[in-house]
This record gives structure tokens, sequence and C-alpha cells, in this order.
């Protein structure tokens, strides 16, 4: 049925790069779904899966987006894959995204955009457009997304989907390309909250392949999301995301959110977070600094695209030809700014006050989850934009990402859910949630209410 509804709307759509279509897998997932008598078997065995195409699998290609991989193929899964595996879930195949995850609207992959389902003409955000425009348009029950800044719950806020960027360390990052590695995290976009937590205890839990990998077990989400409940619970406003530059119809939807959390018993309290001010200039120097070391591995040798320039073939000069003919504007600006940030004489400027903002960053969490159980907010200030809108001003694309990225720069979990469609446009408006890192079952307790 997947297949189908693939084949009817992926044309206009453009969420999949790839698609599984060996029946014969697909088949024997949906045999074992159908021996329901079998105590060992998953609750979303035979559920296929959409996998954003920044995380490998074998058998499957793995092109992160950019004609630096085109046509690679991994020699190996990454552990949410196997995990997936395991779980008899059948992989449908690889979704869009901005090159190397680097955006807010999918525009930037190498293979053209995808379109968002709730109107053609607009973005269906980024970097995991094609995940979250796959979930929306059912042609996927469920997928997996990565998110380094918002990439998971900014695409589930513009689409109308859920989806979870865990606590950094609770799913094993190993074969998710990496774009900044101390705030990348692997995580569930679903259309319900209960199917994100499903999925998320599939995927989550230690991996020795992972050095960041938290050793606690997973916890209870499944129960939280079934259980659903906030009678007594302090439910945090952040002051600092709200207000200016917030659609209106989003804010209405946002506020709509807290009446309802307030109706089912829990305690609205403000909280102040000041430092998130200077999250969005943190983010964008930090991110930008580990890109540019994690991916000069792309040097034409070891890898993917090669181009030989004519004359003598040097490594420099294959190196230069391959970069220059494989990255895409944005991963190019991205790497110029980080390797200017890291340089000698301006790391400390640059990349040091970067990294001491993160600091505050994390101590106005640590302050703000003394008052409140759950911090909420808006996901995005906007609906989603029209494609092309904000192609030609980088900063204006970037603004996009202000209410999620403090969640990636503390590692704690956030989740996005849908909060009803904005007045003005008729779109999706998404609210997001925000735990202590570790308290990924609160997201789920309190989405499930709000749902
Ligand atoms: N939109 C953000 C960026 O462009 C976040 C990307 C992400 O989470 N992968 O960096």
């Amino acid at each position: 049925a997947h297949l189908d509804r693939i084949g009817a709307v992926d044309g206009a759509i453009n969420a999949f790069l790839h698609v599984n279509t060996d029946e014969a897998l697909l088949v024997a997932a949906g045999v074992d779904r159908a021996r329901a008598d079998d105590e060992a078997l998953h609750p979303l065995a035979g559920v296929p899966i959409a996998v954003k195409d920044l995380i490998v699998t074998r058998g499957q290609p793995t092109t992160a987006g950019s004609r630096m991989l085109e046509g690679w193929q991994s020699p190996y899964d990454a552990t949410v894959v196997r995990k997936l595996r395991a779980a008899r879930m059948p992989i449908l195949g690889k979704t869009n995204l901005d090159e190397f995850a680097m955006g807010s609207s999918t525009e930037h992959s190498a293979y053209g955009p995808t379109r968002n389902p709730w109107d053609l003409d607009r973005i269906p955000g980024g970097s995991g457009g094609g995940s979250a425009a796959a979930v929306a348009a059912f042609e996927a029950p469920l997928a997996l997304g990565t998110d380094t800044g918002g990439s998971i719950r900014q695409p589930g806020a513009v689409t109308g989907t859920v989806g979870v960027k865990p606590t950094y360390g609770g799913v094993s990052r190993y074969g998710a390309i990496a774009m900044a590695s101390s705030l990348d995290q692997i995580g569930p976009v679903s259309r319900t909250v209960l199917d994100s937590a499903l999925l998320h205890e599939v995927i989550g839990g230690h991996d020795p392949q992972d050095s960041t990998s938290l050793t606690d077990p997973v916890g209870a989400l499944v129960e939280a999301a079934r259980r659903g409940e906030v009678e007594g619970m302090r439910i945090g406003v952040i002051r600092e995301l709200q207000g200016e530059g917030y659609q209106a119809g989003v804010l209405a939807r946002f506020h709509e959110s807290l009446d309802l959390l307030r109706s089912a018993g829990a305690e609205i309290v403000e909280v102040s977070c000041p430092n998130f001010r200077y999250a969005l200039g943190a983010y964008y120097l930090i991110m930008p600094s580990e890109a540019s070391s994690n991916l000069a591995k792309y040097d034409g040798v070891r890898f993917g695209l090669r181009v030989v320039p004519d004359g003598a073939p040097t490594i420099e000069r294959v190196m230069g030809a391959t970069r220059a003919a494989g990255f895409g504007d944005e991963v190019k600006r991205r790497i110029i700014l980080g390797t200017y940030a890291l340089s000698a004489g301006y790391y400390d400027a640059y990349y040091g006050s970067a990294q001491q903002v993160r600091t505050l960053i994390q101590r106005d969490f640590a302050a703000a989850f003394e008052q409140a159980d759950v911090l909420i907010s808006p996901t995005a200030p906007t609906t989603a934009f029209r494609l092309g809108e904000k192609l030609g001003d980088p900063l204006a694309m970037y603004l996009n990402d202000v209410a999620t990225i403090p969640a990636n720069l503390a590692g704690v979990p956030g989740l996005s859910l849908p909060g009803g469609l904005a007045d003005e446009d008729g779109l999706p408006v998404g609210v997001q949630l925000l735990a202590p890192a570790r308290q990924d079952a609160r997201l789920y307790r309190v989405g499930a209410v709000l749902e």
C-alpha cells in the first residue's frame, strides 16, 4: 500500500531519493507480522519505515543529499538501522534532505527540493523535509530523521507531524553521517506521539560503537505516551521564545495549547532564558566549525566523487576539483565559515566565545528546570514559507531555527507536535516541548495530552 502511495504522489512531493521495491523483503516482514501469536514479535514488526538519507544502510544507496556521495553504498548498517531490522521493520527507502543536513527547507538538496504536502508551493522544512513530507503524505507511517539544530522538529512543525530529538547520547549516532558531532542526534518522525514513543524505544539505548552514547536504558516511553497526564505538573513558557518575529497564527495556536494543558491540571509558569538570544550566533559558529572538520574526509581519494582535472593530477588539484564540483553553495559557505572560526588567531574570539555561550545556555536550562518540569514554546516562528522565499538570504533561513537550536546546544530532548492550523494561511503550526536531559519520557507524557 505504501509503495502504491509513493508511486501516486512522490512525483509531485519528491520525499524519496531511493525507494526499496524489493517486495520479497517487504512481504517477508509482513508474513512475520501475521504470526501474531509470536510473543517475541515487536509491536512495530512489519511496519515499514523511511530513513533520512544521512543514515547509512547496507543494500541501499546513501547520498547525504550531495553529489559527493552520488551512487555510494555503505558497507555497513547504522546502529539504528540494525535495530530496525532486528524489530523486523522493512526499510521503505531513503528520504531527501538539505545537503549534509545543512538547511531549513530541503532546498539545498543536490537532488531537487521536497515539497510540502499541505501546499506544493511551500517548503516542508529542513533539513529532514523528506522524512516529514513522507509521513505527512501517508507515503510512510514512520520515518527516521537527524536533528543538529532542529532538522527533525522544524519539518515536523511545518508538515503537521510529530518529531522528536532525543537526549544527546540517547540514540546511537554510529552510521549517521556526521554534520556537527556535539549536536547531532537521530530521532523519530511519526503522525502520533505514541508512534514516536514506540519507534524511540526501538532505536534508543546504549551502543558501545558510539563514544557519546549514554549507558542508561531507554526508559518507559511508550508507557508515558499511553498514560498522557499533566495533573500537578509545572509547564514553563519560555519568555524569550514568543512575541516579536512570531506569526500571529502560530502564537494563537500556541496559547490554545497552554489553555489545554491548564484545563488538564497543569500549572503554567513563565520562565526566562536570557542567553537564548545568543543561541543562534553560537550555533552558527560551532556547527560550521565541527562540519568543516567532519567534511574534510571528502577528499576525492577515500570514497565518493573523484574529479581529476586536466594537467598534473596532484593531490591538491584532485582534492580541489572534487570538492569544488561535489559540494553545493551552502556546504561551501559553512566550510569556509568553520575553517575561518577555527583558524589560529580567531579561535578564541569566535569558537571559544561560542563555547562559553553554550555553557550559559546550559545554565539557563538548568535554572528553568528548577521552576518547571517541562518547557514549552512554538517550534518555529512561522508556518511553512514559500519555495525560493529565503534561498537568497541565508540569515533569514537561519532565523527559522531560533526556537529549536537551544536544545541541541544543551543536549536536552525536544518534541514537536501539531498544534492546529494557523488562521491566516491554514498551514500547520508546531508546538515544542523540552525536558531535562534523560527525561525524554516527560515529553511523551505531556505530548499525549496535547494531541
Ligand atoms: N536548519 C539547521 C541548519 O541549517 C539545522 C540543521 C539540522 O538540524 N541538521 O543548520
